[in-house]
């Protein structure tokens, strides 16, 4: 379904996410090597606005730079280990750059957002790193979003909304990623301080059947009248795309547009409009 015009043929190259047989102690070793030699990378997945087809944002999505292990298997493996706190440092202070060198650049910037494990709220100096990061590079913190998960809620701790209320205060978006994987309580929606809902890939997958495209409806109506955007993940079907389009989704993140793309291949793709990319 997309058009592949010869030599934008790389937009949809894609670090294989293969999994290397490794031990979880092999892994863990390539962790703490990445960390002291640079072994990390960001790929960025564009976030299209459902209307206009333009780029909204895009999510960071991290990579090692040197190995095909799947980000669902390293990032587990960090979190056990405590190393997510200084892996997720980097990550943040990456996009962080990543977003001062666009505009530095020219380009009209767009928002990134991270991946925050549940387990980063246990990094106690977070909040002022994050502070400290966005006046270094003079970044406006409207420009980064963070993504939380259902999980963060779970873990009961006291602390987790006035984690995400001092980020709210130093004025990061927040999102909440994998919506309708978890134990969704629609009531976490009323108080904690999210921007953006996230519907997750499985979710989005069942919608296809009639029946659940009318609860797919109301859940974006519920949303909206929260004053939340909404955006779907993990979309490949031009069949999708036209279901959430019409059931007012406003953003839409997936295959169907663009897989995650390293920094080199984004400039030309930054102004593209991708409804005029796709056969629908
Ligand atoms: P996630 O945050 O839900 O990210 C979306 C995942 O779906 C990404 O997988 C992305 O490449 C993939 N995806 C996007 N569109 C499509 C599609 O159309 N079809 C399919 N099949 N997949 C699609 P990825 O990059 O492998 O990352 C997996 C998970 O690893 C992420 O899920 C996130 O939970 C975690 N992760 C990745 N980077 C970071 C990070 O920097 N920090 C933390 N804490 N977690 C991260
Ligand atoms: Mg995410
Ligand atoms: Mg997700
Ligand atoms: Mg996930």
């Amino acid at each position: 379904s997309v058009k592949h015009g010869g030599k934008n043929n790389f937009m949809f190259f894609n670090a294989g996410m293969l999994d290397e047989l490794k031990h979880r102690t092999d892994i863990e070793y390539i962790l703490r090597e990445a960390i002291k030699y640079n072994g990390f990378t960001l790929a960025y997945q564009p976030q299209i606005n459902v209307q206009t087809g333009k780029i909204i944002g895009f999510e960071a999505l991290l990579r090692l730079k040197d190995y095909k292990i799947s980000p669902n298997k390293f990032i587990n493996i960090a979190e056990e280990t405590g190393l997510i706190k200084e892996i997720g440092r980097w990550v943040t202070k990456q996009a962080v750059r990543q977003i001062a060198l666009w505009q530095e650049k020219g380009y009209e910037p767009k928002p990134i957002a991270i991946n925050f494990s549940s387990k980063q709220i246990k990094d106690y100096g977070y909040i002022a790193f994050l502070q400290d990061t966005l006046n270094k590079y003079q970044v406006a913190p409207d420009y980064l979003e963070i993504e939380i998960t259902e999980s963060i809620l779970m873990e009961q701790n006291a602390n987790t909304i006035d984690f995400l209320n001092q980020l709210k205060k130093i004025g990061v978006r927040i999102a909440l990623d994998d919506f309708g994987t978890g134990y969704s309580s629609l009531n976490y929606l009323t108080f904690i301080p999210v921007d953006k809902i996230k519907l997750d890939k499985t979710l989005c997958e069942k919608f296809l059947g009639l029946k659940n495209l009318r609860v797919m409806n109301s859940l974006i109506a519920l949303v909206h009248s929260l004053d939340l955007v909404i955006i779907a993940e993990g979309i490949e079907e031009p069949e999708q795309f036209k279901r959430l389009k019409d059931g007012g989704c406003d953003y839409i993140q997936g295959y169907l547009f663009s897989k995650p793309l390293f920094e080199e291949e984004i400039e030309e793709i930054y102004n593209y409009n991708f409804l005029e990319r796709i056969v629908l």
